[in-house]
């Protein structure tokens, strides 16, 4: 990656793409993800990151609508739990109040539709999953003739490592379909091998409008993203009326990124590291599954090399566990893993790379830390229970 970078930068380091301009690697790198795409996806639109991708998606989703002659077309639905980066369009997609919060108004346009996993549905995770029907009623009071997209991680990161269950993309995507509203698959953690296959999308065979993507694109290398389009929406936009697209940033398809990207592609089927993250990641959830025995662990679940594992203080009522994110997060670290808690859920997303030591360091390390937790939270249990036997302990323990 070294090498490609250094010899990159010294035949031509940077080429804007703006008025009709390119440079070899973007065009290379555009074909490439052209051939990986799910078939149709043939139209390439670079960005810098993963925020930026998601607002491409967003802004050429409403135009594309524009210049079709829709112009009404305007709503995108985002889902509860999602996210999709910071950025004006992209952060009010974003579904988490944290988010928002002191940031100023949000994109009016965005309207929130439920998840395919809700804590509160008792159908959570199952075909009967009732959030396609929720999104569905939403089309109907908001008017499909006024949305023009929905976007979806195909398996949510951030919201609670979730995987929806068989029936809701192909579903949702029928749903799109028969309201002239665009899929947008956030591949931004997806994309590139972390779930076992190339996109989140190729597990349900759904095809996708768009896709938004990032991080794997490069591994980390270098900043770069891309939204991978229908060639039916590039070609709409190719055929408006002055032929300019008034969207691009100036680093779109930076030839160093695009050179690194191409490297980094080819690393990864050389490698076969998507096969090893699909095989991996079945090895470690079925371990992984085992942790089920803690009585503090509500849910394991997983696709590829995304993990999420839920700690609550009671299994049944999923009462969250009396013990701060932060206490267990730095727990890991002293202990050598870096796990990142999101109230009271453990999200793991290993690199492709690893090793099968290091995988079973990781089962260790999280065995050893779920025992800690379960004796602390049955030792805050005990105490409880000796507080309402005895008024003389609590005040002594306060
Ligand atoms: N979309 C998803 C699904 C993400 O997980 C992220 C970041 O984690 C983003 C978008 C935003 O990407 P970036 O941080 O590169 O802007």
């Amino acid at each position: 990656m070294a090498e490609v970078a250094k010899r990159q930068i010294e035949d031509i380091e940077y080429v804007s793409l703006f008025w009709g301009n390119s440079n070899v690697p973007a065009i290379e790198l555009a074909t490439r993800l052209a051939q990986l795409a799910p078939p149709g996806l043939g139209q390439v639109m670079f960005t810098s990151g993963g925020s930026d991708s998601v607002e491409t998606a967003i802004r050429l989703a409403r135009l594309y609508h524009f210049v079709q002659g829709r112009p009404q077309k305007q709503k995108v639905l985002a889902r509860e739990r999602a996210y999709h980066g910071v950025f004006g369009l992209s952060g009010s997609a974003t579904g988490f109040d944290a988010f928002h919060e002191g940031f100023g108004l949000l994109d009016p346009g965005i309207v929130r539709v439920a998840a395919p996993y809700c804590y509160r549905c008792p159908n959570a995770g199952t075909s009967q999953c009732c959030a396609v029907d929720q999104t569905a009623k939403v089309i109907e009071t908001e008017g499909a003739d006024t949305i023009a997209a929905i976007i979806v991680e195909p398996v949510m990161g951030a919201g609670g490592s979730i995987v929806p269950s068989a029936d809701y993309l192909p579903r949702l995507a029928r749903l799109c379909r028969d309201n002239q509203i665009l899929l947008i698959s956030d591949e931004v953690v997806t994309g590139f091998g972390r779930t076992g296959r190339w996109f989140g999308v190729d597990h349900w065979g759904v095809v996708p409008d768009m896709m938004a993507c990032a991080k794997g694109l490069t591994s980390g290398y270098a900043p770069l993203g891309a939204v991978i389009m229908k060639d039916e929406i590039g070609r709409a936009f190719r055929e408006t009326k002055d032929h300019q697209l008034h969207h691009g940033v100036t680093y779109s398809g930076h030839p160093v990124c695009c050179a690194l990207a191409l490297k980094n592609l080819e690393i990864i089927e050389q490698e076969k590291l998507i096969e090893r993250a699909r095989d991996l990641g079945k090895r470690l959830l079925e371990q992984f599954e085992e942790f089920r025995e803690f009585e503090i662990v509500g849910d394991v679940r997983g696709l590829g090399l995304i993990f999420g594992i839920e700690l609550v203080a009671d299994r049944f009522t999923k009462e969250p566990l009396p013990i701060a994110d932060q206490e267990i997060t730095d727990r890991f670290l002293e202990l050598g893993l870096i796990a990142r808690l999101s109230r009271g859920l453990i999200i793991l997303s290993p690199p492709f790379v690893l090793t099968d030591e290091e995988a079973e360091e990781i089962v260790r390390i999280l065995r050893r830390v779920l025992a800690e937790v379960q004796q602390r939270v049955k030792g805050q249990a005990f105490e409880r229970g000796s507080e309402t036997g005895s008024k003389s302990s609590k005040s002594t323990r306060n």
